[in-house]
């Protein structure tokens, strides 16, 4: 309810993908500038904002079955509203309000930037509103956003997208594809990075098509090029790309620009080309190889992972075979997994051949097991090997336990690594710290300054000594070196060789400050986890929720 000062109070909990993610802090931002502010933890907020997936699986039973358990708390509370906004909302418009008439607000995925006028109409009007565009009028990256993460940010570079896979309801959902012009995009990156932001990920349902709508079909590596020039963006990352638009350009861009991650995340959904042809998926087996050979020519130390649907409709043991036998090849360093199951409104839900449950099941085994094996195989390598980790807020569940902090390395991979020198006690209950690196110098594989086309201007590490017991902060960069390596992670449990505070971590304490006592905006990814935890050692990805535990 209204704090001491008045102000409304909101709480917004988030399912499905980046881009759902990436819009709650839109709508985080736009009530901020109406003059609400985020609920305090435990406190009952004034308005709740559901900001929903139409991906997941039983997504609509479990929004009514949360939003039941909301009336009574909204009958407890007068002058609470309800909206619901996202993925279900554009499908199921009015009918939300039909089932649950508690409702105050439902709003589009094209209607964000409404949501606050809604609230207010339908508090003065008192009866729902229901606001549904069929099309994009503004690009949601001009609304405002209340950033969740001071160091790492998502930028929007389109939304909406022109294929048709037959599994997927995001183009009925999102529409067709609309992209941002470069200059606002590099504009917006350079205000995050003027505000203490290290690393953006630049997102779109299908990035490598960017350019289509204004007509440069080389528009991708060129503004991957254009983000290298950005000093001070010391990390750049994208998703996700499809395997049909994804030209040597952007590799070539990929491998030239120091800032440009190691790291490609590329979906393959199945390696049966007659599946990835009941798919609608415009490439093949052996073109969707290929790249993944050009890619790690180009850039060998690259990490790949990548997205798999087991069951699709009319898959046989000998197409299922053959996604084995592309994982194999591929040598993923991590996957999310789907089971397949019908989605109403695409066209897979009325294919012939559906496969039974059972034997979904019971192949999705075998894949997750197959795709640990190659994961595993291609992490062990890395023991030895020193990493740059940037240290991230909530990647590490299992932290507190353990003593260690978490972030991701350049390649992305998960790393839990000890934080400070003799004294901490390992997993396996012995104290860690085996020596430091005194002299401050990077992980020979990484790209020196000096190396850089376009230098980043990177700060120079300090020893540990010098910071004399200050823990690395979130947004921070830690190098440290691998100890052990599972399936999903990594493990460093010696004394990082250096520690380097960075503005991300000057940002991150300034935002600590000024939100103690605040609840965080909620996160809910599609099965259930909370946006920032890590799902199997990766982050939820675009348009693809885990509907099942990732491999
Ligand atoms: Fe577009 Fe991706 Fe959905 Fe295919 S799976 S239709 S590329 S959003």
């Amino acid at each position: 309810m209204p704090g001491a000062d008045g102000q409304r109070t909101f709480e917004i909990r988030t399912y499905g993908c980046q881009m759902n993610m990436h819009d709650s802090e839109r709508l985080a931002g736009l009530l901020e500038q109406a003059g609400y502010r985020q609920a305090a933890a435990g406190a009952a907020p004034d308005v709740v904002v559901f900001n929903t997936c139409a991906v997941r699986e039983n997504a609509d039973n479990r929004l009514y079955g949360n939003l039941g358990h909301l009336l009574p708390v909204k009958n407890a509370h007068p002058g609470m509203q309800i909206a619901v906004g996202g993925c279900l909302a554009q499908k199921d418009r009015a009918v939300i309000t039909d089932r649950a008439p508690w409702v105050d607000v439902v709003f589009g995925t094209h209607n964000i930037g409404s949501l606050p006028v809604l609230l207010e109409r339908a508090r003065v009007q008192q009866r729902a509103q229901v606001e549904i565009a069929e099309s994009l009028e503004r690009f949601p990256s001009v609304l405002p956003a209340r950033r969740e993460s001071p160091y790492s940010a998502w930028v929007a570079i389109s939304v909406g997208c022109n294929n048709t896979c037959t599994f997927c309801i995001v183009p009925s959902l999102r529409g067709r594809e609309e992209d941002r012009r470069p200059g606002d995009v590099l504009a917006e990156i350079r205000a995050l990075v003027d505000d203490g932001v290290l690393e953006v990920t630049l997102l779109g349902q299908n990035v490598n098509s960017y350019g289509t709508a204004f007509g440069d079909r080389l528009a991708f590596g060129k503004l991957l090029r254009a983000c290298g020039e950005i000093g001070g963006l010391e990390r750049l990352r994208f998703t996700s790309p499809h395997p049909r638009d994804f030209t040597d350009d952007v590799i070539a861009a990929m491998a030239v620009t120091p800032n440009v991650m190691p790291q490609l995340h590329m979906p393959l959904q199945s390696g049966s080309n007659a599946v990835l042809r009941a798919m609608r998926r415009a490439y093949r087996r052996d073109s969707y190889l290929a790249i993944l050979d050009k890619v790690r020519a180009a850039i060998p130390e690259a990490a790949i992972t990548t997205d798999i649907i087991v069951g699709f409709p009319g898959e046989t043991e000998a197409d299922f075979a053959d996604t084995l036998d592309v994982v194999r090849l591929a040598r993923f360093a991590g996957a999310f997994t789907f089971q397949y199951s019908i989605r109403a409104g695409t066209p897979a839900a009325t294919m012939d051949g559906q496969v039974p449950p059972e034997v979904v099941a019971e192949r999705y085994e075998r894949l997750v097991a197959l795709v640990e094996e190659t994961a595993l195989q291609e992490n062990l390598p890395l023991v030895g090997r020193e990493v740059e980790v940037l240290v991230a807020d909530g990647e590490g569940r299992k932290d507190q336990a353990t003593h260690r902090m978490s972030g991701r390395a350049r390649d992305n991979r998960l790393v839990h690594f000890s934080p400070a020198g003799s004294g901490t006690m390992t997993a396996d209950g012995v104290l860690g710290g085996r020596g430091r690196r005194s002299d401050g110098m990077r992980p020979d594989h990484m790209p020196q300054p000096s190396d850089s086309p376009h230098p980043v201007d990177l700060p120079q590490p300090v020893d540990m000594p010098q910071l004399s017991g200050a823990l690395p902060r979130p947004g921070d960069v830690v190098v440290t070196t691998v100890t052990r390596a599972a399936p999903h992670y990594l493990i460093a449990d010696g004394a990082p060789l250096a520690v380097r505070r960075t503005r991300g971590g000057d940002a991150w304490e300034i935002r600590r400050q000024g939100t103690v006592g605040q609840a965080a905006t909620q996160l809910v990814t599609g099965n259930g986890a909370v946006a920032g935890d890590v799902v199997g050692g990766q982050r939820v990805m675009l348009g693809m929720p885990a509907l099942s535990r990732p491999a």
